[in-house]
């Protein structure tokens, strides 16, 4: 309360401060800095005045409420005061009885018991008032303590005018702050208002140069637009006009359309009867064409002629060696194709042939040449193709080839699968495959599981005159692979049989037969044409002396064989009667395939060394006379008589004392090259 007081006295004091800086003058200074201060200051401290009167019925209110807690103080006080006044009055009374009562026992004391009752009765009472004691003292204290309390509540209030006066001194120094802040901010505000408007006045102008130009250009597109309105109005009408007329049109179209589309199936459906109709006309047509080609390549077959001897040198290879041996003794014309020169011990020899193959000349050259006689295959023909000449000179090249560069065996082969395939539409092939040897007059099957087995050849039981041969193994084959595959189970045949295969197998004749079997889908029609490529044994002939035993029956036996197909050629070209197929295995194997109208081709290998000139001479002496035999009727007599003369009959049984004799074999090459997929390899000779 004291606190209160001196609070009191001090707002007191201030509020009478505050009169007094009111009451004096106001001395008006304009233009002076210091009335713009004193005027802010005004203004702050009519603001500091609000927050005075603020703080002022704060601390009115606080005034109250101490003042309300201190009345409560008061009468709390005041009952206190009653209530010890009440206690003292009571203990007073209390005590009065108590000695009342001491003395109304002590007088009953003297009496009787009933004095007895009166004691405990003031006893009793005694008690009551001592109750009633403790509780004014009770209450006592608690009214003693709300005291502090509200001692303790004024304090803290108190301290909460202190922190305003605080806040506000605080508040003070930040309007200042702000006020500072504020004037910077004026300032900068100014600032970019000025460049703002600069900004927009130049903005301006350039927006109304720009506007300006751009009014210019519309100005002259307008006008431009209004030229063209003009003319386009006439144009416009024109198109109007049109749009009616094909609005009228096209509601027309739609029967147009169907009329047009009746008309057009109409003639759609005559071309196509027309089309149908000439196809059948091409389709006759294709096939009489067919025919025609047929009848064509059977007629230049026979022009060509059904037996036709043609020749193929051979290269000169490292094989032939070096020096005057090796020397090239072979010419061709360059006119004729069919010419061949040879020297021999320096005298020049020709011979004419159907057509002469020089070094240069390729597999597929060589093959271009027999292609029409195996397509005759297909056509049921039956056709031999020999390979002819020493060893050496390039039978089994020709024949079979290189693994790269394949002979005509396998082109053969190739040729007839795509002919085939090409047919297939109408025609259904079955191709098989046979190979055979002929060694010593002894006929084997390379494709057998028993290739030691002797085969016969016998006529066939149906009387139809065919020979056929029992047991010999035929293999379907598809494609070239399917070949090849044959040719490697013949080859690994006969390589376990012979230790020395090389000369073994230019001692004997490798066949291979392939049987063509065609049947026309539509009329049923069946053919089998026969192609055989034979590999002959080397012609070269054996000396007077050198050769015995084994060595000297294989010279016979191959000479033999050679000399009975020159036999059975000249008779077949000069038309006898009696051919002597029978002579040998190889003619009588081969009749069905050599007589009718089969066709056969006999390729002359020849080596162009010198030192081989003398079995040169012997083979194209061998090839002009079968050639030759043809000729004419008168000739073919004059022809057969040299024929007996030739070297082979020298081996006929009819001179059978020969001397032995080394053969010529002067083939340095053979031997050397080994051929996979082929029947007729050469194997280095075994250890
Ligand atoms: P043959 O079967 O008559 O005994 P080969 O066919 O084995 O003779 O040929 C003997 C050698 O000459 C082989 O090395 C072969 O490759 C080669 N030869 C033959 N003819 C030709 C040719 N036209 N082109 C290249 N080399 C050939
Ligand atoms: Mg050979």
């Amino acid at each position: 309360m004291v606190e209160n007081e001196q609070l009191r006295q001090e707002l007191r004091r201030c509020e009478v401060e505050l009169q007094e800086l009111r009451a004096q003058p106001v001395v008006p200074c304009e233009g002076c800095e210091h009335s713009q201060e004193s005027s802010q200051l005004r203004d702050k401290l009519s603001q500091l005045q609000l927050e005075v009167a603020e703080n002022k019925g704060m601390l009115s209110e606080l005034n109250l409420e101490v003042q309300q807690k201190t009345d409560r103080l008061a009468e709390v006080e005041l009952r206190l005061k009653d209530c010890l006044a009440e206690k003292a009055q009571e203990e007073e009374r209390l005590s009065r009885r108590l000695r009342d009562s001491h003395e109304t026992i002590a007088s009953l004391r003297a009496q009787s018991p009933p004095v007895k009752y009166v004691i405990k009765t003031v006893e009793v009472e005694s008690s009551k008032t001592k109750q009633a004691l403790s509780e004014s003292q009770t209450r006592n204290q608690h009214l003693q303590e709300q005291v502090a309390m509200q001692r303790q509540v004024l304090k803290e209030m108190e301290q909460q005018l202190q922190n305003s006066h605080q806040l506000t001194v605080q508040l003070r120094a930040q309007i200042a702050m702000y006020e500072a802040e504020l004037e910077r901010a004026h300032g900068q505000m100014l600032e970019e208002m000025q460049s703002l408007e600069e900004d927009k006045n130049r903005a301006i102008e350039e927006a109304f140069a720009r506007a300006q130009v751009e009014m210019k250009a519309v100005h002259e597109n307008l006008a431009g637009v209004r030229t063209n309105l003009l003319t386009l109005q006439p144009a416009l009408r024109t198109l109007t006009n049109d749009y009616n007329g094909l609005k009228r049109q096209v509601r027309g179209f739609p029967l147009l359309l169907q009329e047009a589309l009746r008309s057009v199936k109409a003639e759609i459906g005559q071309a196509i009867e027309e089309v149908n109709s000439n196809n059948q006309e091409l389709l006759r047509k294709y096939r009489r064409e067919l025919q025609l080609r047929k009848k064509c390549h059977n007629e230049l077959v026979r022009l060509k002629g059904n037996i036709r001897v043609i020749a193929r040198v051979r290269p000169v290879t490292k094989e032939d060696g070096e020096g005057p041996e090796a020397t090239n003794a072979v010419t061709f014309d360059p006119d004729d194709d069919s010419i061949i020169h040879l020297l021999h011990k320096g005298k020049p020899v020709s011979f004419e042939l159907d057509k002469v193959f020089s070094p240069w000349a390729s597999q597929q050259d060589v093959f271009q040449e027999v292609q029409a006689l195996i397509t005759s295959c297909i056509d049921g023909f039956n056709v031999c193709i020999f390979a002819y000449g020493q060893t050496g000179a390039g039978k089994t090249y020709t024949m079979e080839g290189t693994p790269e560069n394949p002979g005509i065996n396998q082109r053969a082969l190739q040729l007839l699968f795509s002919e085939v395939q090409e047919k297939a539409s109408d025609w259904q092939y079955n191709i098989t495959v046979s190979a055979a040897e002929i060694y010593n007059e002894v006929l084997r099957d390379l494709l057998g599981k028993e290739p030691q087995e002797k085969l016969e050849i016998r006529l066939c039981p149906d009387g139809s005159g065919q020979l056929y041969v029992p047991g010999l193994t035929e293999f379907q084959v598809q494609s070239v692979d399917d070949i090849n595959k044959v040719f490697e189970f013949g080859y690994n045949n006969r390589t376990t049989e012979f230790t020395n295969l090389n000369e073994h197998s230019s001692r004997s004749h490798a066949l291979l037969i392939v049987t063509v079997r065609g049947v026309d889908c539509s009329t049923g029609l069946r053919t089998t044409g026969k192609l055989n490529l034979v590999d002959l044994a080397g012609s070269e002939r054996v000396g007077k002396s050198g050769a015995e035993g084994n060595r000297l029956r294989e010279a016979q036996h191959i000479n033999r064989s050679l000399s009975a197909l020159g036999d059975v050629i000249a008779a077949l070209r000069s038309r006898q009667g009696h051919v002597p197929f029978r002579n040998s295995k190889l003619t009588y194997l081969l009749q069905d395939s050599l007589s009718g109208d089969s066709k056969t081709l006999m390729v002359v290998q020849v080596s162009p060394v010198e030192k081989n000139t003398s079995e040169t001479l012997y083979s194209l002496r061998f090839a002009e006379r079968v050639r030759s035999v043809e000729l004419g009727p008168g000739s073919r007599r004059t022809e057969l008589g040299s024929w007996s003369s030739q070297e082979h009959l020298e081996w006929e049984p009819a001179c059978q004392t020969p001397q032995p004799t080394a053969r010529a074999h002067s083939a340095p090459g053979s031997g050397t090259s080994s051929r996979p997929g082929s029947i007729r390899r050469k194997l280095q000779p075994s250890a």
